[in-house]
Formats: C-alpha cells, structure tokens, sequence
C-alpha cells in the first residue's frame, strides 16, 4: 500500500493537472495521495477550491486511490504560517505542510519553529532542524518528513537520527512533480535506507504512516 502525503499538481510547480497527476498515481497502485501544492498569501484561496475540486471529483469514481486535499506554505514569513494554515483547515484542507528550511533553499530561519507551533500536519524537508524542534514536534504530533526529492534529501540522515533519539514520528514522501517521481515501494525504502533507516525501522515507518492515513480518513 503506497502512500504518499506530499506531491505538486499545475496548481503550482508540477507538470500535470490535478486529473492526471491522480490518474497516474492510481495507476501505480497508490492508496493514498494528498495533493499539496505551494501556497502563499497571494494564492492560498484560489488552490484551496481548486484542489478540494479535483480530489472530491477524483475521488467520486476511484475504488483505489483517495485523494486528499492538501497545501504546503512555502517561503512565508514564519509569522504568516499560523494564520494560513488556520484558514486552510477551515476551508475543508486534510492535509496542512509547511515547506521546512531545506539545505536546498534559503527558507526563511524560524520556519521549522513556526510550522511546529502552527500543528501542522508535517514539517517537509526540515534540513538541520534544532535538537529542540525535533522534540517539540514530538510534543505537538507534528511528523518531520524523509523525502526521496533530490537537494532536500541531503538532510534525511539528520532529520531520521534525530528523530529516532527522540521518538518523532516521520512521514516517507516523494514530493513528486513530474512524471517519473512516483515511486515504486522500493524506491521509497533505497531513500529510507539511505537516511539510515535499517529494514525492520522502514517496515515500521511505513506501518505507521498507514496507520495513521487510514484512521484519520477512512
Ligand atoms: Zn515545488
Ligand atoms: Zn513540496
């Protein structure tokens, strides 16, 4: 059972409409995928009616694959997380992300803090996130994500050590945006297994994410 809680549609940077980008992950035998496409203050509502306008229409005629609506706040200032995310889950947003301070970008410092603080769902590619947050995620039940995304992926090591020090649960994403990034279940246990994970921990990871995913929307 593949899962997936972190991919990009036309909506922002990823190459297919939200009809095909589903299409094709129900084709590759996913169960689960969120839809959660780059969000700022200049186009959070118009994403949000959107994607919750191709997952309920998606989701209409699959008997495989459920789509959830999704976001990730992108590059906002840390102060503007809370309040975004707060309007997106009133809005009718399942999943809530936050685009973490990557080694690949210059996410504005604080951005980890704040996505942690805000409860979102998970915390992507948090690059060197402080020994405290990992903690703090812990606390709040925010998950920090292992991504198979190239650049961002230079941190998994970090973010899967720290977060097995101190018992923070993690998410296992593509963050696809294109065709060739959804992944056959192998692809996603190499990218856990290069993070560190043993194959008993990638067992136990990917029980947990579906655990979580099937209770929470099922
Ligand atoms: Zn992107
Ligand atoms: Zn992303």
């Amino acid at each position: 059972m593949i899962i997936d809680l972190h991919t990009h549609t036309r909506l922002s940077d990823g190459e297919f409409t939200i009809a095909e980008h589903l299409r094709r992950a129900e084709t590759q035998g996913y169960y689960y995928v969120a839809v959660t496409d780059h969000v700022d203050q200049s186009n959070v509502e118009g994403v949000i009616a959107k994607v919750i306008v191709g997952c309920e229409s998606f989701n209409k005629h699959s008997t495989t694959l459920k789509a959830l609506p999704g976001i990730e706040i992108t590059h906002v200032h840390p102060n503007e997380i809370f309040p975004i995310a707060k309007f997106a889950r009133e809005k009718g947003i399942k999943i809530v992300a936050v685009h973490g301070e990557t080694i690949a970008e210059s996410v504005f410092p604080g951005t980890n803090h704040a996505a942690i603080m805000a409860n979102v769902d998970f915390l992507a590619h948090p690059g060197i996130i402080s020994e405290e947050d990992v903690l703090l995620a812990k606390e709040r039940n925010v998950r920090l994500e292992i991504t198979c995304r190239k650049g961002h992926a230079l941190s998994n090591g970090r973010v899967f050590s720290l977060a097995k020090k101190y018992g923070t649960k993690m998410l296992l994403n593509s963050d696809t945006h294109a065709a060739n990034d959804f992944y056959t279940i192998d692809r996603y246990k190499k990218t856990a297994l290069g993070a560190g994970m043993s194959e008993d921990e990638f067992e136990i990871l990917v029980k947990d994410i579906r655990e979580f995913v099937v209770s929470k929307f099922n």
